[in-house]
């Protein structure tokens, strides 16, 4: 589950992390009177949404009078925001932050540590030129990006705190002020349960003084039942209404950028037949598991979902009967057909437990759809019909 940066900013401060002046305000009015009480020349507004790339954006602003709140506050609050992070949907920014703005910024580094399951340990990950372009540093300057293993049974180390700031080119009187956010933020990532907490930028001021000006945090969501006051702060709104939609019924939908739909049962059948569909030129439109122990209702939702996702031109069921009963399936699909209005071509494979029996009650029913046993051509039509 991810946090917003105001609640990850709350954490950090229990945990006496350095964060800038500030207030969370939900409309104009909050936002004018933490203003005033902020007293400082320039503020800062942040829209809050799970998203980062916000600057780029335009959903970050300095701003220095009240005439500058206003214009920014009815330019987002209650709107979406795309950034390069988000999906078509964009995110809804129903919270602004106001915070004092830092002027003198000498420096903006890059910190982050993670549960990192490809070396089966905590990987803290930092660069000297952090800010909005870390991608990029990434990219072109990978030397720039210094990263270092924490034993999960030793936890982090002094030594390995110094070694980064020694990579940092930090200067004599900020390490120690390095160091000490280094332990904190590895401290919080353990006791919380989190799987990452993110930095970017920490800043370094005229005056040496570090300053966390960004805060991200994703906590583990098996740990829902040892957390329970950080799963509160769980914000509903910054979901894609139809992917909660789908959790309810069982179904694991998430929905991406292209124009074919995809009706699949298990998680690597669903990245196969999107990978086919990829190698044969479409473009999938959803990754959509209706899992193992459907039900016929299920299968109506599962329609249902697809056939709400507006830019759909055509849809693939590819269902391998293992533990789900094609058959059954089958009986789903032609439900579906007769209670929604299916007006885009529709191609089904059944591979499995009673394959035929499936293709058969399909073929008996007088419905509009495309039957096609072998995948390749199912999946060859799916993408020409898709056009
Ligand atoms: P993100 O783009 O969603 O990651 O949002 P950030 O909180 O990282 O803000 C993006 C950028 O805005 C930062 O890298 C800074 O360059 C700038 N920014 C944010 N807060 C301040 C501030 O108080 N003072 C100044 N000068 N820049 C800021
Ligand atoms: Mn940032």
């Amino acid at each position: 589950m991810k946090l917003h940066e105001y609640q990850a900013k709350k954490i950090f401060s229990r945990y006496k992390l350095p964060i800038p002046n500030g207030y969370i305000c939900k409309n104009i009015n909050e936002l004018e009177k933490a203003f005033y009480k902020i007293k400082s020349n320039q503020c800062v507004l942040k829209c809050q949404v799970h998203s980062g790339g916000r600057g780029k954006a335009g959903g970050i602003k300095i701003i220095n009078n009240k005439n500058d709140i206003k214009i920014f506050a009815n330019q987002w609050f209650g709107k979406m925001i795309h950034t390069s992070q988000t999906d078509n949907n964009g995110k809804i920014v129903k919270k602004i932050l106001i915070e004092e703005a830092y002027i003198d910024i000498y420096k903006e580094l890059y910190l982050s540590i993670l549960v990192d399951t490809n070396n089966l340990c905590i990987t803290v990950i930092s660069s000297e030129q952090g800010g909005i372009s870390i991608e990029e540093t990434s990219k072109k300057t990978p030397n720039n990006i210094y990263k270092i293993k924490i034993d999960p049974f030793l936890g982090p180390q002094l030594y390995q705190a110094r070694f980064l700031a020694y990579k940092l080119n930090l200067k004599k009187i900020q390490i120690n002020k390095f160091i000490d956010i280094f332990m904190k933020l590895s401290s919080m990532l353990l006791d919380l349960d989190l799987s990452l907490v993110e930095i970017n930028p920490l800043i370094i001021t005229h005056s040496n003084n570090l300053i966390c000006l960004d805060g991200k945090i994703v906590i583990d969501n098996n740990a829902k039942f040892r957390q329970k006051n950080i799963f509160k702060l769980y914000d509903k709104s910054q979901e894609n209404a139809q992917e909660s939609y789908a959790k309810k019924y069982g179904l694991n939908y998430i929905s991406l950028n292209g124009n074919i739909g995809c009706l699949v049962n298990g998680a690597g059948l669903a990245m196969s037949t999107m990978d086919i569909i990829k190698m044969y030129g479409g473009m999938p439109a959803n990754f959509l598991d209706i899992g193992g122990g459907i039900k016929t209702k299920n299968i109506i939702k599962a329609f249902e979902i697809i056939l709400n996702d507006k830019k759909i031109t055509a849809l693939l069921v590819n269902i391998f009967g293992g533990i789900v009963r094609c058959d059954l399936i089958a009986q789903g699909i032609i439900e579906a057909a007769k209670k929604l209005k299916i007006n885009i071509p529709v191609i089904v494979r059944l591979e499995g437990n009673n394959a035929k029996l499936g293709y058969d009650i399909l073929s008996k029913n007088n419905i509009n759809i495309i039957i096609e046993s072998n995948l390749n051509n199912a999946v060859k039509s799916v993408v020409k019909a898709a056009k």
